[in-house]
This record gives C-alpha cells, structure tokens and sequence, in this order.
C-alpha cells in the first residue's frame, strides 16, 4: 500500500464510525475524538507549506493566554454587565487603563478565578464561537470576542511570549511560515504608553528573528487591513497609510484588505473607485458570504485582484470559474470558518473540494482558529479531505499552491514531503 492508499482506508474507518456525522455537521464536536487517530497523526506529521490567511488578533492558543493572564498579579477581567467600554469576562493587563486605574467591574483575574475555578471555562467560552452561536446577529457576537483577549495580547510583554510561542508551535505542526492580517492594533508597554504602529511591525520582526534562529526557514509576512461598512472617504488615508508602512518594511508588508461581515450593505462595487487606483497590492476578503446578491468575487476579478480571503460563493457564478483559474487568483479558503460563521451547515456541501478538482488555486487556512478552537492548520486539512473526499495528492497540491512558486520553499517542501511518505509506509 502506498502514503495515499492509507490514508484513504483510514479515512473509511473514521467516516463509517462517524454515525452521526458529526465530523460534518458539527466538527468541534467531533475533534476531541479524531485527535486521537491515526489520519489525524498523519495529517499532523504532514508538512504545511504557509498558513495564508489568519488574522493575528485571533491565531493563537486561546488556553495558552489565559493561563499567561493569569501568571500576573496585574491581570484584570471584567464581571460586570457590559458597557459601551468594557465586554463581560473582557480581560486586560493594568497598564491597558488610564493612569493605571482600574475602573469599577473589573476585578483582579488570578483572585477571582481562584475564588471560583469554574470562572476558567466561562472565561474560555465567552472568548470561543460555536454553533450555538451562529444566528443573524453573529458577526457582532463574533467581532466582540475580539475585543475580551485584545488589552491581554496586546500587552507588549505578553505579546513577545505569546507569538514566540506560537510561531514556534506553528513550525513544529510543519508551517513553513505565515501571512498574518493585522489591523495596526497598538501595542502598549509595561509604563501604559501606547507605541506607535511601526513598533508593532517591528516587535512581529523581531519575534520572527527568535523563532528562526530555531526554524531558520520560517518566515511571517503581514497584511495590512482596514474595516468593510466604513464610508469610502475614510479608505483613501488607509491606503496611504498602508503606502508607507509597505514603503518602509518591503516585502515584509504585502498589500491592503478589509475585513468585517460582506454583508453589511457595502460590497467591493462601493469602494472599487478608491481601490482601482490603490498604489499599494490589494488582497481581499472576498465571497464570505450565501447573500444572493453578494458579487464581489466579480468585482474582485473586475479590479485585478490576484489573492481573495474565501471565495466561498463563486460556485453560484459558474461563469466566472473559468476567469479565476485564467488570473490565477488565489482563493485562500477557510472551511472550519465557513461553518462556524453560519455560510456551511454541513461541510459536505462546502464547495471548496470542487474548487481544488477543478484545478483552482485554493490554499487553506484557519482564519481564526483561537476563537474557533482550531489548530492553526492540521484540522482544517484533516475536515477537508474527510469531508470532500479529496486525494492526498489534492492536498499536496494546495500545499504548494501556498509556496507561490517561490522555488527555494517549493524544493524544502518536496523533500519534506518525500520524508513524509516514507514515515507513513513505516
Ligand atoms: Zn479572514
């Protein structure tokens, strides 16, 4: 038997036990189980080629940032109702308030987690999404969370260990780097002062340059990204923005995108007279969306975009499949994201596996996984081939689609990958 022969047998076994169908309906549910298989091992051994789309205010370990809180003496968390400032069981470190005083609500986050262990779980769901959490108000729901672990990660000391952890983590899973979008969030010091949006880079690169004197072959990249549903006027000083922060770290910052709901009454068409004549690469989520009337893979290919976050709904235009594979726009998709934000009940009916056979270039990421509970990589893999019956030569190929033709990478990602098939036929 050969690496992809394997595979497939053991993927049998797991879908035939799978009564329920969890591993497609209800995913979450359904790791703590597949975590402990041998396709799982597998896929976990498997080299990665790049993480393409995460966002960085949401890929880490979410357990690991909690238990860092909670090393400090100076970590708070908000008990109180919510208010306009402050979320329920929002943490922060002291020097993320005013003049380092702690307003009315929040209590010291060791004690009262001490006080009340359950307090632990609470604080872990309220910064998850689940199914439960998936109705037509899920993207403020979602982008909330964002905001309870924020005056945590962005603590500079907290944040130093925390990506030097991850990044670490994410080469041992077998990346060979990522593409983070960031949103310039401030990073502020042990004395409260909030540092300027070029120490963010700069911490990023120097966090980098720990981790590769361990993985010398890891790199991180970062995509500058601004908010969908802002009025147009308002994107223009962003661009510009993004302009000089490319100008002054080449390379290292790739281009220009907006995240947020598609939906929200603003599509690519609103912004595309700002955006045509961008001086900076535009990347964009693109296609997040079971709207009807959402056409913005279209106006994406309209505006010579070359990279799209999800291209979900390009299987309701089939006409314009043929002008995505003739561009080679990249379609970074993200299926485990999909189901979790309400686009993909059930992850059979996800159409990323007939992107990948219809020779597309699909890469796959995990968007978000600290608040999904995913891994960075290895679950969405492992869900796509079990639940889109691909070949593990499909999932190779969007490894390689992650390379970009970079051929020192591609040549380092081939080798890994004949070390892999050996290990499996052991
Ligand atoms: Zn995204």
């Amino acid at each position: 038997m050969n690496t992809e022969q394997i595979a497939a047998g053991l993927r049998n076994e797991i879908l035939s036990a799978d009564r329920d169908k969890l591993i497609f309906n209800d995913f979450q549910k359904a790791l703590p189980a597949l975590r402990d298989t041998e396709l799982y091992r597998m896929f976990r051994a498997m080299p990665k080629g790049r993480l393409m789309h995460g966002h960085i205010e949401a890929t880490f370990d979410l357990r690991y940032v909690v238990e860092l809180a909670l090393t400090s003496n100076d970590t708070y968390v908000h008990l109180a109702p919510e208010t306009a400032d402050a979320r329920y069981c929002q943490m922060a470190h002291k020097a993320w308030f005013p003049n380092f005083e702690v307003p009315g609500g929040w209590v010291p986050m060791r004690e009262a987690v001490q006080k009340d262990p359950s307090l632990l779980d609470t604080i872990l769901k309220m910064c998850s999404s689940d199914k439960e959490n998936i109705d037509e108000n899920i993207w403020p729901k979602f982008e909330a969370i964002f905001d309870r672990f924020k005056a945590i990660n962005n603590y500079r000391p907290f944040f130093v260990k925390i990506y030097t952890e991850m990044l670490s983590r994410m080469a041992r899973e077998g990346l060979l780097g990522v593409d983070f979008r960031y949103i310039s969030q401030s990073l502020f010091d042990e004395t409260g002062r909030v540092l300027p949006p070029e120490a963010y880079v700069d911490t990023v690169k120097e966090i980098e340059a720990k981790v590769r004197e361990q993985y010398p072959w890891f790199t991180v990249r970062l995509i500058y990204c601004y908010y969908k549903g802002v009025p147009v006027e308002s994107v223009p000083e962003r661009l510009e923005f993004a302009r000089t922060m490319i100008e002054k770290y080449p390379g290292y910052i790739l281009g220009f995108d907006m995240v947020g709901d598609e939906d929200c009454g603003k599509d690519l068409m609103y912004y595309a007279p700002v955006l045509r004549n961008a001086s900076v690469p535009i990347i964009m989520h693109a296609g997040e969306s079971v709207d009807p009337d959402n056409r913005n893979v279209e106006y994406a290919l309209d505006l010579g975009i070359k990279r799209i976050g999800h291209g979900m709904n390009l299987y309701r235009y089939p006409e314009l499949i043929e002008r995505v594979r003739e561009s080679g726009m990249m379609l970074e998709v993200c299926p485990l994201s999909n189901q979790l934000l309400g686009y993909v009940p059930d992850l059979t009916k996800h159409p990323g596996g007939d992107y990948i056979r219809k020779g597309l270039n699909v890469t796959i990421s995990s968007d978000d996984c600290a608040i999904f509970g995913t891994s960075f990589i290895t679950d969405d893999l492992l869900l796509a081939y079990l639940c889109w019956d691909l070949t593990l030569a499909d999932i190779k190929r969007v490894l390689l689609n992650s390379l970009q033709d970079d051929k020192q990478l591609t040549a380092l990602f081939l080798s890994q990958w004949s070390d892999f098939e050996r290990a499996t036929l052991r």
